[in-house]
Parts: C-alpha cells; sequence; structure tokens
C-alpha cells in the first residue's frame, strides 16, 4: 500500500479493526518513511457479471436497466414495489452465485421471468413477448398454455 502522503510503498499496519457489524476491516496505517498516519477500509467486492448482449458486445450490469424492465411489464399490475424489488434482489444474488465472471443477456432474461411468474403472469407473458422476442403467434400460445400447468 502506497502512502498517499510520500508515495512510498513502505507502510505498515498500526491498528485494525471490524466495522459496521463486521462488514470491512478498517485499518490505522503509519509510513515508515515520512511517519505520516492514514486509514484504509478494506470491504469484499460483491462484483456484478459484466453482460454478454446478443451481438457479442459485453456492457456492465445495469441494474437500472432490469429495474425499468420489470416496472415496463409491471405496469398497472397488482404487484408492490417490495415484490418487485425482491425480484430484483433475487435475480442479482443468483447471477453473483454463479461466479461467473461473465453472463449471457439470454440467461439474466431467464431469471427475470422466473421471477416474474412466481409474481404475476401477466407481467410475465408481456416480459417473455418483449423480450425472448417469440418467433411466431404459435410459440407465444404455447407459452400461455405452459402458464396454466
Ligand atoms: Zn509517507
Amino acid at each position: 500500500m502506497h502512502c498517499p502522503f510520500c508515495d512510498t510503498q513502505d507502510t505498515k499496519v498500526i491498528d485494525s479493526r471490524l466495522v459496521s457489524d463486521g462488514a470491512s476491516v478498517r485499518r490505522r496505517r503509519e509510513c515508515n518513511a515520512c511517519k505520516e498516519r492514514f486509514t484504509t477500509f478494506e470491504t469484499a467486492e460483491l462484483v456484478m457479471p459484466r453482460v454478454i448482449k446478443s451481438d457479442g458486445s459485453r456492457e456492465p450490469f445495469n441494474e437500472d436497466k432490469l429495474r425499468n424492465g420489470l416496472l415496463r411489464a409491471l405496469e398497472k399490475r397488482p404487484v408492490s414495489v417490495e415484490s418487485m424489488e425482491q425480484a430484483i434482489q433475487n435475480v442479482k444474488s443468483a447471477l453473483r452465485a454463479t461466479g461467473e465472471r461473465e453472463i449471457t443477456s439470454q440467461v439474466i432474461g431467464g431469471l427475470v421471468m422466473e421471477n416474474l411468474k412466481a409474481i404475476d403472469k401477466v407481467a410475465y407473458i408481456r416480459f417473455a413477448s418483449v423480450y425472448r422476442a417469440f418467433d411466431d403467434i404459435r410459440e407465444f400460445g404455447e407459452e400461455i398454455a405452459r402458464l396454466n400447468d
């Protein structure tokens, strides 16, 4: 760790303690060269995988985009904001749990559909029709028929 004052690499930890319920570690460090003291915080980085789009390009995972997609599907539906936020959290945890650094947008779409199906069938169909861009009307009909299973 470089000293932020004189830029030497020669610094030492003089105190270390857990903060915010153990979610991070606060360290007091002292520079061996200039003797200045400074604090660092260490937290686990919960990185979301990058998204591989259908054209092969990559983009950072965008929670707002996910939320907008859900809001559109849930428009005028009797679903609480809490349920929607829970669905977003479910999708995010499932993505992190894969341990993958990159994930296709289809996988994300599939996770969203799974969650929507559990909270609102109409929203599920709306999302699926936009997301999956059903090839033909028969395929769409089959999907609706499966909802009654
Ligand atoms: Zn220094």
